[in-house]
């Protein structure tokens, strides 16, 4: 009957349309827990902890960062008292290092625990090093190498990476540290870089695992790009 068959059909597309409401529905429900639902706790208050260690109440207004380079102390141990020393003795004008971050290894300060001097709370660039120890490197012109300085935040694991890498906690340290850094001030992986890559120097010394960094950090950047 050509009646039944045309009410049939109207009942197929209803099913049909209803369905598919039914689907998309669910499809935005999906889309919205996947929106609000909240990374794990411990990450949560890791990354919050990090963040207030970096940017603490009271700090002088932000500069515009746009590279963060990397440095070791080449001693086996170190704090932001020793550091100063050996400042004073050779190289900056004041007392203080010339780092705005300092990470420890358990000898002087406590293993991965991450300081920031002085420098990174006025917010001013950080020392220049001496020219007669440390020529532009040559993937580096004189001009280029200025604005990294002025235009870097450095940071300094304690060690020397000559002889050993960087304890575990070290390492977890710089990877929080280098990802804060990086998505607060939108810095590229590309101008996350090594002293060597500015300098003709050998720090930060062979074995500190930049690879390694790398691959965590981009990993975290991906990880946080995914449900946005
Ligand atoms: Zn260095």
């Amino acid at each position: 009957m050509p009646g039944k068959k045309r009410s049939d059909t109207v009942n197929v597309k209803r099913v049909g349309t209803m369905l598919a409401a039914l689907l998309a529905a669910m499809a935005v429900g999906v889309a919205l827990c996947w929106a609000v639902m909240p990374p794990p706790r411990g990450a949560v208050a890791a990354e919050q902890r990090t963040s207030s260690a970096i940017f603490p109440e009271g700090m002088a207004p932000l500069r515009p960062w746009r590279f963060i380079v990397l440095h070791h102390t080449a001693t086996e141990q170190g704090d932001v008292q020793s550091l100063d020393l050996a400042r004073r003795r050779g190289v900056a004008p004041a007392g203080e290092p010339a780092c705005h971050f300092l990470i420890g290894n358990g000898r002087g300060l406590a293993d991965g625990a991450l300081v920031c001097t002085d420098r990174w709370l006025r917010q001013e660039p950080a020392f220049e090093l001496p020219a007669d120890s440390a020529e532009p490197a040559l993937r580096v012109a004189a001009a280029d190498y200025a604005t990294i300085r002025r235009q870097g935040i450095t940071v300094t694991l304690v060690g020397d990476f000559a002889r050993h890498g960087p304890t575990a906690k070290q390492m977890d340290t710089l990877a929080d540290l280098v990802y804060t850094l990086s998505d607060r001030f939108a810095i590229p992986l590309t101008d996350v870089l090594l002293h060597s890559d500015v300098q003709a120097v050998s720090c930060p010394g062979p074995q500190l695992p930049a690879g390694d960094l790398f691959r965590r950090v981009g990993e975290r950047c991906r990880g946080k790009a995914r449900p946005q």
